[in-house]
């Protein structure tokens, strides 16, 4: 479409704009469209009638759905009805909630935690209450949007190093001391599924006395002996990693999110998170299930086991039809294409098959790195990752010289 076939007739002109910019998406192959999912999240998914085995998830562990869970929920509503009722610091902080949060630092090693209604909320809570308009928040060029977006509100300047490059971020902090400002990362980037260099990080945060935040929304539950995500896995403890954030929706299968760290951080973010304050909390029954996801996730190790093994799999398959993997270890795989149509078309090709893959386009990723975006669950057996990898072998074929696997958008 060109602005030519746009009939804009009488329309007022913030009108006129965005049926400008929405016909602008679509020319770059950049819409996005919802699917509805009808029934349970599980390896597998009902769409459009259609039963899809589902590698789009962040249900790593298989969790969302588990029996167990459902039926705490059940019980715990039945207590606690559904509404909180109110913020946590009026009257909606419940006996639930108050047990999560012990349950979270006990499982994190960390003397406290605090939950958020989410983990874009307890980002942009964290950042804003810690940092000053004189302090510098230091973040990986890949961070999640809700790291970036909780720096801007924060009010203090914003310098991204590339990614996962403690050398860059060396230079771009120099010799001084900055006392308050801030390093922040993922733990595990989310769509990449690498790993941040996290002890380095560490250093150059003691090193230049500034605070070392870790977003781990993608590694806790997944990664290390008993899920305890890349902190664990690089055995960094409180002092050495004093602010960790992590969600509940993702590998713990519910829904919501939390921050751990000492007493006194704790408190301050009590005192001082606005996305912690001027918000309703989660409902109680969701926090009595979520106890339950977390006994599961830590105690049947067979998931995290499994997981690896699937991973493997699929790694080894992919590398032997010369797809092109990225360095990852985690259930996170994604497929590099580079174009957006490209990568739009495999996913469709994917799904007439019977797969639900998702073609990653920028802004999520940046610009030339459109992506097939893989994700493995501890619920997928061999044969789910055998027939993708022949799907994806035969629909790489039919994309032939169309898949530019070296190029970008030429933008
Ligand atoms: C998903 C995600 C978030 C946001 O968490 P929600 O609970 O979904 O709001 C934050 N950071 C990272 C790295 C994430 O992947």
């Amino acid at each position: 479409m060109t602005d030519g076939d746009l009939e804009f007739g009488s329309l007022p002109s913030w009108n006129i704009k965005i049926r400008h910019d929405l016909a602008e998406i679509d020319r770059l192959s950049l819409t996005r469209v919802r699917r509805v999912v009808a029934g349970p999240q599980g390896p597998q998914v009902r769409l459009n009638g259609q039963l899809l085995t589902n590698f789009s998830s962040n249900d790593y562990l298989g969790l969302a759905s588990d029996p167990r869970i459902i039926s705490s929920l059940q019980k715990a509503a039945s207590f606690y009805g559904v509404g909180a009722g109110a913020s946590h610091l009026v009257c909606g902080h419940s006996s639930a909630h108050h047990e999560l949060e012990a349950e979270l630092a006990a499982f994190t090693g960390r003397d406290r935690a605090l939950l958020f209604s989410n983990g874009y909320m307890a980002n942009m809570g964290v950042l804003s209450a810690l940092s000053s308009r004189k302090a510098t928040i230091y973040e990986d060029r890949l961070n999640h949007a809700s790291l970036i977006d909780g720096a801007m509100i924060s009010g203090a300047r914003l310098s991204r190093y590339a990614h996962a490059d403690p050398e860059s971020l060396q230079i771009l902090m120099g010799k001084e001391v900055q006392a308050g400002s801030l390093i922040v990362s993922d733990g595990v980037f989310s769509m990449d599924g690498d790993l941040a260099p996290v002890r380095k990080l560490k250093d150059l945060a003691d090193f230049h006395g500034a605070i070392f935040m870790v977003d781990d929304a993608h590694g806790l539950g997944v990664l290390g002996k008993t899920g305890g995500g890349v902190l664990q896995l690089e055995g960094l403890n409180q002092e050495d990693a004093p602010i960790l954030m992590g969600t509940l929706g993702k590998a713990f299968g519910t829904y919501g999110a939390f921050v751990a760290g000492s007493d006194e951080l704790i408190e301050y973010l009590i005192q001082r998170a606005r996305t912690y304050i001027f918000t309703t909390a989660i409902p109680s029954a969701l926090a009595v299930a979520t106890i339950e996801s977390l006994r599961l996730a830590v105690e049947e190790t067979w998931r995290r086991e499994k997981l690896l093994a699937l991973v493997n799999r699929f790694r080894a398959g992919a590398k032997q039809l010369g797809l092109k993997l990225m360095d990852s270890c985690t259930p996170i795989q994604p497929i590099l294409i580079g174009n957006n149509e490209s990568s739009l078309k495999m996913s469709q090709e994917l799904l007439k098959a019977g797969f639900l893959v998702p073609a990653i386009r920028p802004p999520t990723v940046p610009k030339g790195t459109a992506r097939l975006r893989i994700t493995v669950s501890a619920l997928h057996e061999e044969h789910d990752i055998d027939a993708l990898l022949d799907s994806l072998s035969a629909c790489a074929f039919y994309l032939g010289d169309e898949t530019d696997l070296s190029g970008g958008e030429g933008e």
